[in-house]
């Protein structure tokens, strides 16, 4: 009972949520914020480079996703909030941070460990397909 309540409280706090992200995701603060980061990114790394943080390998621009690792600070996002994604990555994060098993986890840990578990399938998934290569040789 009491986790059925606590279960509806957190779904209206995240219709809220996704009312106020649906309407910054569309603006021009957003748009800038994104290319700030890319400004961030490269500068904190070193390299002009910046590859999707799933780890698939591919590389990222601003044509691509960033996906918001916290809402804590929406609208005036730290650098460490934010995460550039390709889009295949992007949505399959969602698909697994937004499971049933994730969804009871803090949203930290969830987001922790959801990157993670993507990162983990991205390799596997690489280690297979090499596999296969090298057998077929
Ligand atoms: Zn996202
Ligand atoms: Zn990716």
């Amino acid at each position: 009972m009491r986790e059925m309540r606590r279960g509806t409280e957190r779904s209206v706090k995240r219709s809220y949520r996704r009312a106020k992200y649906a309407k910054y995701i569309e603006s021009a603060a957003w748009f800038a914020r994104r290319a700030q980061w890319e400004q961030d990114e490269k500068q904190r790394t070193g390299i002009t480079t910046i590859f999707c943080f799933g780890g698939c390998g591919k590389e990222w621009s601003l044509n691509d996703h960033v996906h918001h690792i916290s809402y804590d600070r929406l609208g005036n996002e730290a650098h460490v909030d934010l995460a550039g994604m390709c889009a295949e990555c992007h949505y399959r994060l969602h698909e697994i941070v937004e499971s049933a098993t994730y969804l009871r986890m803090p949203r930290a840990t969830a987001q922790r460990q959801g990157m993670r578990t993507l990162r983990w399938e991205n390799r596997s998934q690489y280690e297979a397909q090499h596999q296969e290569n090298s057998q077929t040789r």
